[in-house]
């Protein structure tokens, strides 16, 4: 069905105006702005794929109730527009998922479901429209060899996070799999003080109540360790808390045993990594008034696109064109806030500097499509040039 939604698809999410910016080396000028797009950005393929599968399904099965598990990516602008295309969602509210059976379709998102998920479904006997990356199921392989071999896995993520959620519960696939998620370097850091000092056991099980698998024993549970990660993560914080591990574990074992106890890899996605190399060249190369980034505020991604920005200059994550009100008003969701708080959002007054010259930066997360950034670029040219 490839060939009959590519149209349909085009027209929903795609611009000829980000066309146009691509054509011209990633920069847009009008009147007193100019703009540096990022030279990756939006839709990766997986996010592609994800999408382009929910169409085809809605066209494979025309007579029969589609069913999304949940938010398809990270997008209110997507998720709406497969809502309009009559796919309907499990995780809103009225939906029963247990009541579904053989002549249901269910698509999985990009970022998977839990090991309990699928098998609760495939039990019902519905067909399933399996949309998870590749790039998810190479995490999910480290992880599931990590439990064969004894390892517990710890996982930099977000513990809420869909995708974590069905990572952790891939080392539950072993009886003696274990999971542990951390969410950043401050975590991460307490872990390593357990592991080389040893410490308050409870306190540890309470900091880490909701991010540990079943019956996790630190004393135990920390002996033998694999590296793994949510692939949306901030790749420079994976790699740092990938080491800082590694470290622990060479002082708690020493290097000679280290391969005994610790394994890491690299899991974070290439369009991850992509688009936050190509936003961190984008802020070496240009001197900026001000970065706009684009996407979802519950989308990891762009969250962490984010906040290299706001370390450089200042910085809006907005979730959608319309979040740029007027030339003296955005909307705009504040860089840090837990990605997990879904409804925050501030309001900024004065946010564009009223004369003279404007150079913004532009990029946007990979679940956001062109339309989006194309529409975000018109608002801007409009604010700046007529306000
Ligand atoms: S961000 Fe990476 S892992 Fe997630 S869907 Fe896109 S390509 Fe796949």
């Amino acid at each position: 069905m490839k060939e009959a939604v590519a149209g349909e698809l085009a027209e929903a999410y795609d611009s000829r105006l980000i066309d146009q910016v691509r054509a011209a080396d990633y920069h847009y000028t009008a009147g007193r702005l100019t703009i540096h797009l990022a030279r990756e950005f939006g839709f990766c393929y997986g996010v592609d794929r994800a999408v382009d599968y929910a169409y085809q399904a809605r066209r494979r099965f025309p007579g029969r109730n589609v069913f999304l598990t949940g938010e398809i990516i990270h997008n209110p602008h997507v998720n709406d527009r497969l809502r309009a295309e009559g796919i309907r969602f499990l995780s809103d509210s009225g939906e029963r998922g247990e009541e579904l059976g053989p002549d249901d379709v269910v698509i999985l998102p990009a970022f998977g479901v839990t090991v309990g998920d699928m098998a609760q479904l495939s039990r019902q006997g519905c067909t399933l429209v399996d949309t998870t990356c590749g790039s998810v199921l190479n995490v999910w392989k480290n992880v599931i060899r990590y439990a064969r071999d004894g390892f517990t896995s710890v996982i930099h993520g977000k513990v809420k996070h869909e995708e974590t959620r069905a990572t952790a519960s891939q080392a539950l696939k072993y009886p003696e799999g274990r999971y542990l998620v951390v969410l950043d370097r401050a975590e991460a850091a307490s872990v390593c003080d357990y592991i080389r000092n040893g410490g308050d056991r409870e306190a540890f099980l309470e900091r880490f109540a909701s991010a540990a698998s079943p019956g996790f024993d630190p004393d135990r549970d920390l002996q033998r360790i694999g590296c793994a990660n949510q692939t949306t993560m901030l790749m420079t914080e994976s790699l740092e808390i990938g080491e800082l591990v590694g470290a622990a574990m060479r002082d708690r074992y020493g290097a000679d045993q280290l391969a005994e106890h610790f394994r890491a890899f690299d899991t974070i996605c290439s369009a991850t990594q992509e688009r936050q190399d190509a936003v961190t060249a984008l802020l070496d190369e240009h001197q900026l008034d001000l970065m706009i980034v684009v996407g979802g505020y519950n989308s990891s991604n762009t969250c962490n696109l984010a906040r290299i920005c706001a370390d450089r200059v200042g910085t809006f994550h907005i979730a959608e064109p319309d979040c740029l009100v007027s030339a003296s008003e955005i909307r705009h969701r504040p860089i840090g806030a837990p990605s997990t708080v879904t409804g925050l959002e501030t309001v900024e007054r004065d946010w564009l500097k009223s004369s003279g010259s404007l150079t913004v930066g532009l990029t946007a997360g990979a679940s956001t499509p062109n339309n989006i950034v194309g529409d975000v670029i018109r608002r801007l040219d409009t604010f700046s040039n007529n306000p």
